[in-house]
């Protein structure tokens, strides 16, 4: 077996309380961790040049916007790397360059706050902790590590009812199959601080906002998160461990075989709707296709794999543009330069879907330069 190093990230935990205390006395943390959030959104999309200048701007967005934030506060790269661990930040490259910038579940986090919804600014939190991987940007010296580490510790709950504080603490890192779940050796791991971190940090701040409940070292699932994963997700262990290609596949799949006559069907009237003509740029030639008409094929604006992670209709006429499939590949498989050019030209022509459901063009951005919505086969 290669060495596993494991690292948690930023230093200390980032939630102090729920999210329905902030801006209150008992939330310093966790009230700290939404202004710096609302600092990315604010910002849209920031271009990494110097990491002290970052800084020194998000610390001054909190001396201007969060009044008891304390100006000695230290090192302000722990505000806001666990909030890339948590999938609430994402760092997307755009050619050579890199950007910082909110998750799509990260900004309707901010939004659900803002108009005091915690309860669906839990959920989405809780939405964003179930992409979260291993190998994470948050935490660069990791070794060896493969796993979505709160799908397991989810599942574990789900299956068993609770999880020991041992088990986060000797047992997550090396579960790489379903088989490790039920293999009861505990492997020691050398440096047994960083486990201890990465539960008191990162699974206690869980502990925190809601979703899990903690007494006497054993960790629960508090009961609204049972009902949202009852309603929203398919916990079967043999997904659990996928890589984003198997997974997407696995979506993929699903609207295959399950709507399979429908989707054809929104296929051929988004291809009637274009007047045949690809909706990138009306110039695009192809081939004729045997109806005489220029072959075209549909795309998901939205991907059908963010299906459970939005709450409206993915699979819907209005959500589909048609392409050539020069682009259509180009959507899928291009680099940075071209994906962006073209989501710009997708935006503008589709701007009532996606108003209407309160994307805006860095969401888009997100989800396609992120990489882990599209299928690729
Ligand atoms: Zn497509
Ligand atoms: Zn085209």
């Amino acid at each position: 077996m290669n060495k596993i190093i494991w690292q948690a990230p930023g230093n200390g935990k980032i939630f102090d309380s729920s999210f329905y205390d902030i801006n209150k006395t008992n939330s310093y943390m966790t009230t700290r961790s939404f202004y710096v959030l609302e600092f990315f959104i604010k910002m849209g999309k920031i271009k990494i040049i110097k990491i002290k200048d970052l800084e020194k701007q998000i610390k001054n967005y909190l001396i201007n916007n969060f009044k008891s934030f304390k100006k000695n506060d230290s090192v302000v790269s722990h505000f806001y790397k666990p909030l890339i661990f948590y999938g609430l930040l994402k760092y997307i490259y755009i050619g050579n360059d890199k950007y910082i910038m909110p998750s799509f579940e990260g900004r309707k986090f901010v939004s659900e706050i803002k108009i005091n919804n915690s309860t669906l600014a839990l959920s989405y939190f809780f939405r964003a902790t179930m992409e979260v991987m291993y190998p994470n940007d948050a935490t660069p010296d990791v070794k060896n590590l493969y796993l979505f580490p709160f799908r397991i510790i989810y599942y574990y709950i789900l299956k068993n009812g609770f999880i020991t504080k041992d088990f986060i603490d000797y047992k997550i890192v090396f579960i790489n199959t379903i088989a490790d779940i039920n293999n009861n050796i505990f492997y020691n791991l050398k440096n047994t601080s960083k486990n201890k971190k990465f539960r008191t940090w990162v699974i206690n701040s869980l502990v925190d906002v809601g979703i899990l409940n903690l007494k006497n070292d054993i960790y629960t699932l508090n009961n609204n998160i049972i009902t949202l994963i009852q309603n929203e997700y398919e916990m079967n262990i043999d997904k659990m461990f996928f890589t984003w290609n198997d997974e997407i596949e696995f979506y993929d799949t699903k609207i295959i075989t399950k709507n399979k006559a429908r989707n054809q069907k929104l296929a051929k009237s988004c291809i009637e709707r274009s007047n045949f003509k690809c909706e990138i740029d009306n110039n695009h030639f192809t081939f004729n296709s045997l109806s005489n008409n220029m072959y075209l094929e549909s795309h998901h604006v939205i991907p059908f794999s963010m299906q459970n992670r939005v709450d409206f209709e993915l699979d819907v006429i209005d959500n589909l543009i048609a392409l050539c499939p020069n682009c259509h590949k180009a959507m899928h498989y291009g680099d940075s330069n071209i994906k962006t050019s073209m989501i710009n030209a997708i935006y503008n022509y589709k701007n009532n879907f996606l108003y209407k459901n309160n994307i805006n063009l860095n969401d888009l951005l997100y989800i396609y330069l992120n990489n882990t919505y599209l299928y690729k086969n």
